[in-house]
């Protein structure tokens, strides 16, 4: 197996590293956004690194360039998001620039992509994703919120939950069934909701962590105007799949991993920790390395089939599964490496890496919930990968 870049990816990989080196500051390197799931775009300097990423089309580096993408061929968009990644340069935020615009892309009028795209790759607008509610989140087909069309609009009546960004979001991603009486995957809609339309609640959920990250949204008679619609009506289901094969390809990346496992290295060398627990926390720390190598090739898998026009289908679950499971052992891993320090949190003036141990550690639990639980995973790879029957 020959792992060297072709001479034009090794070219771009040189460029990509020119342009890290030069725009990036130390100071604003992102090392935990793998575990936390935390995008940017909020504050002038995020929105200074968008800017400067903007002029290349290297926000959404695989989007097309008629929609001010860069695109990047498989390749190209792998080692982009690779040397991204051993920088821990900050990512633009996944929601919009992963979930939304690449639907958008694919399944939106020429109207919609010119009212949306432009927002979403300045960092104008941030988007959340309306899919999980209270009874329907693994079997995500049997959602309960309804559309009824009414004049020009469609009135909206239900709830989603788990709704990553709802209480900083502009516009959401919402999945509502238009057609009761049809089969559950025949008679959902998917929709382009304006956060701001009366009639939409927003109830944040603190997680483990304490920070506000998911909600509960509630929509009493929302009115969403018909060119709102994205794709066919009733036909929502077959566009939400396009979100979730997005999502579930980018969730967790190999080399972000790696970045994780150094960092443990590095406050393990310079720690003082060297009691009878010590020579255990070595292993595990080389496990944790091995095991980041492992990632990385099963993602190359999926990214050389995706590269040779194949859709990666258990291969993805399988990266998603071996990646988010590893995310959680990682920080396992990083608590105990400095022990009884592992439980101060950001601010404690003795909290190693200012108490990102402590964050990684209680925010990893949801990363084998999130995109598709780990058992689905396993139920996908059961299936299709050896074809064993239904349990
Ligand atoms: C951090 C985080 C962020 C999230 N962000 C969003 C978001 O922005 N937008 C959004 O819409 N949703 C979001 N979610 C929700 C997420 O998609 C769901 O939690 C997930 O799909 C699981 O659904 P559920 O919680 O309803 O659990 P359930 O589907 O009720 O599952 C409960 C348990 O049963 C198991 N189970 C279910 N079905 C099967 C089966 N067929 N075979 C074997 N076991 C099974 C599951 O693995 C799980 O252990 C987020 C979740 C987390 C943790």
């Amino acid at each position: 197996m020959d792992f060297s870049d072709s001479p034009i990816d090794a070219a771009f990989r040189q460029e990509v590293r020119d342009f890290i080196a030069r725009e990036l500051p130390d100071d604003f390197r992102a090392a935990a956004d793998v575990v936390l799931g935390v995008g940017i775009g909020e504050d002038e300097r995020e929105r200074d690194w968008l800017r400067t990423l903007a002029k290349r089309g290297w926000v959404a580096p695989a989007w097309p360039k008629e929609y001010g993408g860069a695109g990047l061929g498989v390749m190209q968009q792998f080692v982009f998001n690779e040397e991204m990644a051993r920088a821990m340069a900050p990512r633009p935020n996944f929601l919009p620039i992963g979930l939304a615009g690449p639907t958008i892309i694919v399944h939106g009028t020429e109207d919609q992509k010119r009212e949306h795209l432009s927002g979403i790759l300045s960092g104008e607008t941030f988007w959340c994703q309306g899919f999980s509610e209270p009874g329907s989140g693994s079997d995500l087909a049997s959602l309960q919120t309804r559309a009824v069309a009414d004049g020009d609009d469609f009135v909206i009546n239900g709830q989603k939950i788990w709704t990553s960004g709802a209480h900083r979001a502009q516009r959401m991603m919402l999945l509502a069934r238009t057609d009761a009486d049809a089969p559950k995957h025949k008679g959902i809609s998917y929709f382009l909701l304006d956060m701001k339309s009366p009639g939409v609640t927003v109830r944040p959920l603190t997680n483990l962590a304490d920070t506000p990250s998911f909600n509960e949204v509630f929509f009493d008679n929302v009115r969403v105007p018909k060119q709102d619609l994205l794709g066919e009506l009733n036909r929502g289901w077959y566009v939400a799949t396009t979100t979730l094969d997005f999502e579930r390809s980018g969730i967790i990346n190999g080399v972000s991993l790696q970045q994780l496992v150094r960092q443990i290295a590095d406050v393990a060398r310079n720690g003082r920790r060297r009691d009878a627990g010590w020579p255990s926390v070595r292993y595990e720390i080389v496990e944790r390395a091995i095991e980041a190598e492992v990632a990385i090739m099963m993602s190359y898998r999926v990214v050389i089939m995706q590269a040779n026009g194949v859709i990666p289908n258990q291969e993805a679950s399988i990266t998603k599964l071996f990646a988010s499971e590893l995310a959680q052992r990682i920080a396992r891993t990083a608590v105990k490496t400095i022990g009884l320090f592992g439980q101060l949190t950001e601010g404690s003036p003795r909290a190693p890496l200012d108490g990102k141990f402590d964050a990684w550690y209680r925010i990893a639990v949801g990363s084998t919930i999130a995109g598709g639980t780990s058992e689905i995973q396993r139920g996908v790879i059961a299936q299709r990968g050896l074809g064993l029957p239904r349990g």
